[in-house]
């Protein structure tokens, strides 16, 4: 990806030094973002955006129109997208709807096993939506005998809540519970929902980069205090947020997400998953210990349990306990047993 966009840097250098002048189209560089993300592997963890405190410089062509690379004046660089990019991707066509909150009225039995969704990459970042501690009582999963299908963070009234990746507003109004609520679908196929905001600033159709702010937090609907009520959903069905961001730290827990068809089960909790994917390790551990300090021994002509018992250092009602058998099981020839 690098040496691509090292490629794409030298080949628009080259057509700008044949053109015989740099361009300066400084009223652009002032719209668009200037955060620099550092590329590291797909699957670490990822701040939210890592910013360049330089000014920008320069902004290039590139083989896209939609595509430009911003200089900075620390020598860094980046890519930058611009709306037109975006609303060539289908993503924002098909089952687009601006008032049902699930558009694709799929049933999961027609869902795959898992997607693997690549979150962020050069052209495509994060930004927490709201960093902050999960209410205890405001996890993924059932509650007070309905679905809860996010998470809440306590906040401020009025504190900003961000846009996690680019995307285009599918929702932006007063829905029952929700109160005033902003759905955004990314381009990755995720849609990001929060509620009970005191203020949405997008309107239906914006383009938004990750970081813009979207509203401000508030207790509008059916909130006993001010939080974001915060859901992540692909093909209509949602599942924890905490699978894609650690609210505590910001991180984003990877660049590609493998989102698996059983975290759209309301039980299907990251805390409880991981702890008892974390436990099946152990207990597979200890099995594998198990079996391998297992000790065998077929059985000859002649052979008894008080023979076989000493020559293994055991007893018989030990090796009784070991195979379910008792002193007075007959020993057929060939039958193997556990001996410890
Ligand atoms: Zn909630």
């Amino acid at each position: 990806m690098r040496k691509a966009g090292i490629f794409v840097l030298l080949q628009a250098l080259l057509f700008l030094c044949a053109d015989g002048l740099l361009a300066r189209d400084l009223s652009r560089i002032d719209t668009v973002r200037t955060h620099l993300v550092i590329p590291r592997p797909a699957l670490q963890p990822l701040k939210s955006l890592v910013t360049s405190d330089s000014d920008p410089i320069d902004t290039l062509s590139t083989a896209n129109e939609y595509i430009k690379v911003v200089l900075f004046a620390d020598n860094t660089w980046q890519y930058i997208k611009l709306p037109g990019y975006q609303a060539e991707k289908d993503v924002f066509e098909k089952n687009w709807d601006t008032v049902a909150s699930n558009p694709y009225k799929l049933e999961q039995k027609d869902l795959p096993y898992s997607w693997s969704i690549w979150l962020v990459d050069s052209l495509d970042q994060y930004h927490c939506p709201f960093q902050g501690d999960i209410h205890p009582r405001g996890k993924f999963g059932p509650r007070r005998g309905r679905r809860h299908q996010g998470v809440d963070i306590p906040l401020k009234t009025g504190d900003p809540i961000y846009a996690t990746f680019t995307g285009k507003v599918r929702m932006s109004k007063y829905l029952g519970g929700y109160g005033n609520v902003v759905v955004i679908r990314h381009e990755n196929g995720i849609e990001t929902f929060h509620g009970h905001l005191s203020k949405r600033m997008v309107e239906v159709g914006d383009w938004v980069n990750a970081g813009d702010v979207i509203g401000l937090g508030g207790s509008t609907g059916r909130s006993t205090g001010p939080h974001l009520h915060f859901e992540t959903r692909y093909q209509g069905f949602a599942f924890d947020p905490q699978w894609l961001i650690d609210f505590k730290t910001g991180d984003l827990r990877h660049r590609l997400f493998v989102l698996k068809k059983k975290y759209f089960s309301q039980y299907s909790n990251y805390e409880q998953d991981f702890e008892d994917e974390w436990k099946n390790e152990e207990e597979d551990k200890k099995e594998d210990a198990e079996r391998a300090a297992m000790r065998w021994h077929t059985i000859k002509s002649g052979d008894t349990l008080g023979r076989i018992a000493i020559n293994n250092g055991t007893t018989v009602s030990a090796l009784c306990k070991l195979n379910g058998i008792t002193p007075k099981t007959v020993l057929k020839i060939g039958r193997r047993i556990r001996v410890r």
